[in-house]
């Protein structure tokens, strides 16, 4: 039957089969809020009503400011099944870069968290909604979010919806110029659940339970709470606290099976673990998942041998949720540690009905995992365009019609990708390219470094050199020289930074990767100039 794939469809199956699994949300005082799929799935059919009860016409756009919180997740649902759009936006982007979002988007609806009410008010007169909802008190003329929703009818039912309407929309970080919208369909929500959650990549059941640390304002979260309502998988939403403790506390106290976050994130939970090794029951845990930049190989072998967790790289963007996730194939299964190893550290293999493909400039790579090149990508949940930018657009996409990422990668045979760099953060030395996340990963395998990122500086006789920066554990140091002499053991000598500049903590994106603009707006005085 030509039935149409829709979130609709998604939440049905929650509410029907599922209704019980149950939806664990941490409140803003901390206190943990348990309710189910099928209470979650009601009250967002009831917040749909009353949405289109505002008077929007099909495709408007209802933005948030909000935590992953149970509110948001109703959202997540609502909007679209009312034939809306959702669009999360990111709360810790500095606030002129919210409002150009919001107008770009043009956003009419705001779903505002109390606490975020102060990062309102700044943007209220460059950028006017025609309603502003309050999860908490209402004040002024935002209304309450359960006075919004005592005005939907409880028995309100979604109609039937094209699977390629805009369901949401979603911005990149912005680390390249400005941020970029895109449009994700019904359709391209539901085939990236059903793909990621197969056997062999994310494999979830309705016995998992969900953790996703990735916040439902960056990447749509990875799509995870749609996946766990098609599944009944039990979900867990945790609020505000991202800090390693809470984190923690959350994944014992709920028995937390499944979780996914930026590298950053795992890289604080891994010191709170050395530190305190017994402290936190995690036996229930079967994988974290660690994707939005390069995962060190010393932090996946730190969860492995010291914790016995199995943490699995994943790669995805913005324009496209979760692409990649390194799980071995079954000609790997057998093959010797090492090569075992060697295939788990890097980014994995695309999910069923994603082609990747690699470019330079004389044509496509071969799969040798050695030969690099541009990554393109195509398949049905990978946007098309960049809202209202054509010339982004047109540089972006290829005539074929494949996705240029900007990453530079290497395929293996059996379409294993590992990321070498990205295109706007690679160094070139000497015409030939150092690998900053190969840098990094060897930087931080040191006992004591927290936190290294590597940047090109322009250099008169090399062109570019990299140059480390490296923030050490507190109590731990290191000289440059004992770091270089380390790293030597892993990487060619003509790759090792000459300048290595100690920080505190090296400079985060609002999602927690290395600010990579923000340390070449820092270090930027040219090296080798004068030598
Ligand atoms: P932004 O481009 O603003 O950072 P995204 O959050 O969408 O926005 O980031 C997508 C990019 O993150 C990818 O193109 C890639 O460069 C990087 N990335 C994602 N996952 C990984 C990973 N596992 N390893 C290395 N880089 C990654």
């Amino acid at each position: 039957m030509d039935d149409e794939l829709t979130i609709a469809a998604m939440l049905r199956r929650a509410e029907r089969y599922a209704p019980d699994r149950p939806v664990v949300s941490r409140e803003p005082d901390r206190s943990v809020h348990r309710t189910s799929w099928g209470e979650i799935a009601a009250r967002a059919r009831r917040l749909a009503a009353a949405l289109l009860g505002l008077g929007l016409a099909p495709g408007a756009r209802v933005a948030t400011l909000c935590w992953s919180h149970r509110q948001h997740l109703e959202l997540y649902f609502a909007a679209p099944i009312a034939g809306l759009a959702l669009h999360p936006l990111n709360p810790r982007l500095h606030v002129d870069d919210i409002a150009y979002i919001a107008t770009h988007a043009r956003d009419e609806v705001l779903v505002v968290d109390e606490s975020f009410l102060p990062l309102y008010e700044r943007m209220r007169e460059t950028t006017p909604f025609r309603q502003v909802i309050v999860v908490g008190t209402a004040t002024g003329d935002a209304i309450g979010y359960e006075d919004l929703l005592a005005e939907g009818d409880p028995e309100w039912q979604p109609g039937v919806l094209d699977e390629h309407t805009t369901a949401l929309v979603g911005f990149t970080s912005g680390t390249a110029g400005r941020p970029k919208g895109v449009a994700v369909s019904h359709r391209a929500v539901a085939v990236h659940s059903l793909s990621s959650a197969l056997q062999g990549w994310l494999g979830i059941r309705d016995t998992d339970v969900l953790l996703p640390v990735v916040p439902m304002y960056h990447a749509l979260a990875w799509g995870w709470p749609y996946t766990a309502a098609l599944l009944g998988a039990e979900l867990v939403l945790p609020g505000p606290f991202l800090d390693p403790e809470s984190l923690l506390e959350l994944c014992a106290s709920e028995r937390v099976t499944l979780t996914g976050g930026v590298p950053t994130v795992w890289m604080g939970v891994l010191r709170t673990l050395d530190a305190d090794p017994g402290r936190y029951d995690l036996s229930a845990m079967r994988a974290i998942l660690s994707g939005g930049s390069t995962a060190p190989p010393s932090m996946i072998t730190g969860y492995a041998e010291r914790h016995q967790l199995d943490l699995v790289h994943t790669w995805g963007m913005t324009e496209l949720m979760m692409g990649a996730i390194a799980e071995l194939s079954a000609d790997l299964r057998h093959a010797p540690a090492e090569e075992q190893r060697r295939h788990r550290l890097k980014q994995g293999r695309p999910m069923p009905f994603l082609e990747i493909r690699a470019r330079r400039d004389d044509g496509f790579v071969a799969w040798d995992g050695e030969s690099p090149g541009e990554l393109e990508i195509r398949g049905p949940w990978v946007a098309t365009a960049y809202l209202d930018s054509p010339d982004a657009s047109a540089q972006q996409w290829t005539e074929d019609g494949w996705f240029r990422t900007g990453d530079i990668v290497t395929i293996a045979p059996g379409g294993y990708v590992e990321i070498v760099d990205r295109a706007k953060d690679v160094v070139k030395s000497g015409g030939e390219w150092i690998s900053t996340p190969v840098l990094e990963g060897a930087l931080m395998a040191h006992p004591a470094v927290a936190e290294a990122a590597v940047i090109g500086v322009s250099d008169a006789k090399w062109g570019e050199r990299p140059l480390a920066v490296v923030a050490f554990h507190p109590g731990s140091s290191a000289t440059a020289d004992e770091l270089r002499e380390f790293i030597a053991r892993h990487v060619a000598r003509w790759w090792l930074p000459e300048r290595i500049e100690i920080v505190e903590s090296v400079a985060k994106t609002t999602v927690g990767k290395f600010d990579k603009v923000a340390l070449r707006r820092t270090f930027t005085a040219p090296i080798g100039a004068d030598s």
